[in-house]
């Protein structure tokens, strides 16, 4: 898919506030930090379609932006690392449930992960949470760049073993290379169906 127009739509707090629209859309989720924000700008091919890097404290919106007039990016917040578990269980995980239950537009959530770290309980929940509603989920390793080729694959094996998932299956991005970019752009263009459907 090529991206030839993109705009911010609005910020959600609640679900009566999401947009009731059908395109399909494609969820973003990952730890504070993690470059979701530089990620979509990188997909969207614009330099300042999200804010990067300046996140006052944890933040409870959504914000959805429209790709080509007819396909919904939906950025959940990030989350911290010293949080847990307590914020987890009691915000993040409600607002994700909330939203995932609400949106049957969702056809894939796109969850990332700093290539530098490993996968723990956040991101094991997220996953197990939309399996069991038959979400596809495609894992994103981020900030590729800050490593040599050798560790980014040895990372990629060990965030796939992490997650029991084959290590093809994981997406390798850099917003600084632009690396990743058209496999995930290509993704969204013919994306999975959803189980059920
Ligand atoms: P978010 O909190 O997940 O939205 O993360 P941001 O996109 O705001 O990025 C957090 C920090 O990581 C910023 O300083 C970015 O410049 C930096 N960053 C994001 N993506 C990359 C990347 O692909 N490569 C490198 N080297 N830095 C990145």
């Amino acid at each position: 898919m090529k991206v030839k127009k993109s705009f911010f739509l609005k910020s959600c707090n609640s679900v009566e506030d999401f947009p009731a629209y059908s395109y399909p859309e494609f969820a973003f989720m990952g730890r504070s930090n993690v470059g979701k924000s530089s990620l979509i700008n990188m997909i969207a091919g614009r330099k300042d379609l999200v804010k990067v890097g300046s996140k006052p404290g944890v933040t409870k919106s959504i914000n959805f932006f429209i790709l080509n007039d007819n396909t919904s990016i939906a950025d959940l917040p990030g989350f911290g690392y010293s949080k847990l578990p307590k914020e987890l269980k009691k915000t993040f995980l409600p607002l994700i449930r909330n939203y995932i239950n609400s949106r049957d537009n969702l056809r894939l959530a796109f969850l990332l992960i700093d290539i530098r770290r490993r996968p723990d309980a956040f991101e094991r929940e997220i996953i197990t949470f939309l399996s069991s509603r038959n979400i596809p989920v495609a894992i994103i390793a981020t900030k590729c760049d800050k490593l040599s080729k050798n560790q980014k694959m040895l990372s990629g094996k060990e965030i796939a073993a992490a997650l029991l998932i084959k290590t093809d299956a994981i997406f390798f991005s850099s917003a600084k290379t632009r690396e990743g970019r058209e496999e995930i752009l290509e993704l969204i263009g013919n994306p999975p169906m959803r189980r059920g459907e």
